[in-house]
């Protein structure tokens, strides 16, 4: 198969578009053809690693992937070659321990995401996976669209739903509303009967949040994001800010949480550290939330809305898989609203 393989660290450049060994299943794993994957920061990140590491073997990465199912494995029952899925949530848990058994696949002591561990991920023509993350595709979506639904919207849902308990009436605010994870948040958090102010860097951005459901729009590039959430809310502040940038986002963020807020994140991509007022902090009685993927029953759970089209994923562009470096410079650029997918030749 073709794949596109990391040899060693040190920039975009090293993902090499190549000749790779088929994999092999066992009796218990199902064999998928490839037919998208989407990006997620998770490969600008291996891009960042410092130059000179090499690996114990290639890595392919590719957390997001949809497909044909090419073979099921002798023990596998219930898949069948040929149908059309997707691989959630995307981690690949034990299944046996207490927090699997629990349905909180996500704390699995063993858990791994596609393409991060000791499972390959999508940037290739084949793929093999337990059949425990094998789903159906809705009727009504595309394999890109499919691809661009796993990862960012399990972490959002997690996140507003599981951690936040946010409610209808509330008030959010959702920084980046760009992102892959900030549109899956604009839907969720509309979809809960919530108000969603939405932040991001470029006017553009905040007209296709608002275009996709978003309340009101604030560019932190331009206005102060902690002045504005409280001219918009007339001082009071959100119920809940939903954060993944990191660094000075953050801190604005912390100004614009309301009386027992919560703020909710899962990433630090503009920096892992963070300060705010202890005092204000504890008189407020605010509440800080850290959220870490999602499980498998959340994904299952939102399924039927991407069915009835009460959520829906935003591609902004399918790269082929053999310009992965391409799909990969136009995710770290941040000139993207949606999804970024590669699909094989
Ligand atoms: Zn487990």
């Amino acid at each position: 198969m073709k794949a596109a393989r990391m040899h060693e660290s040190g920039g975009v450049e090293k993902f090499v578009y190549e000749d790779a060994t088929d994999p092999l299943i066992a009796a218990n794993e199902v064999l998928v053809r490839v037919k998208g994957c989407a990006l997620n920061h998770l490969e600008v990140w291996a891009t960042l690693l410092p130059p000179g590491t090499t690996f114990s073997r290639p890595r392919i990465l590719g957390s997001d992937v949809a497909g044909v199912v090419e073979a099921v494995g002798d023990a596998v029952s219930g898949i069948k070659a040929g149908s059309k899925v997707m691989l959630q949530q995307p981690g690949v848990s034990c299944g046996t321990c207490e927090a699997c058994l629990a349905g909180v696949d996500n704390q699995c002591l063993s858990y791994s995401i596609l393409g991060q561990g000791p499972w390959d991920g999508g940037f290739a023509e084949l793929i093999k996976i337990p059949p425990a993350n094998v789903i159906p595709i809705p009727e009504n979506l595309s394999f890109e669209e499919a691809a661009s639904i796993p990862l960012v919207f399990v972490t959002a849902w997690h996140m507003l739903v599981t951690r936040a308990s946010l409610r209808r009436g509330e008030t959010v605010l959702v920084n980046a509303a760009g992102s892959g994870v900030g549109i899956a948040a604009i839907q969720i958090a509309k979809l809960l009967g919530a108000r969603v102010i939405a932040s991001a860097g470029s006017d553009a951005k905040l007209e296709k949040a608002r275009a996709l459901a978003a309340d009101e729009g604030i560019n932190y590039g331009t206005g102060d994001l902690g002045q504005e959430v409280l001219r918009l809310t007339d001082g009071r502040g959100v119920d809940v800010v939903f954060e993944h940038i990191g660094g000075e986002i953050f801190d604005k963020s912390v100004q614009a949480l309301a009386r027992n807020g919560r703020l909710v994140t899962c990433g630090a991509t503009a920096g892992p550290t963070a300060s705010f007022d202890i005092r204000s902090f504890f008189i407020r009685q605010q509440a800080f939330l850290g959220s870490f993927m999602g499980t498998k029953s959340e994904l299952l759970g939102m399924m039927p809305y991407f069915r009835s089209g009460q959520l829906r994923s935003v591609v902004d562009r399918v790269y082929p898989l053999s310009e992965v470096q391409a799909a990969i410079r136009q995710l770290a650029s941040r000139d993207h609203f949606g999804k970024i997918v590669v699909v094989p030749e």
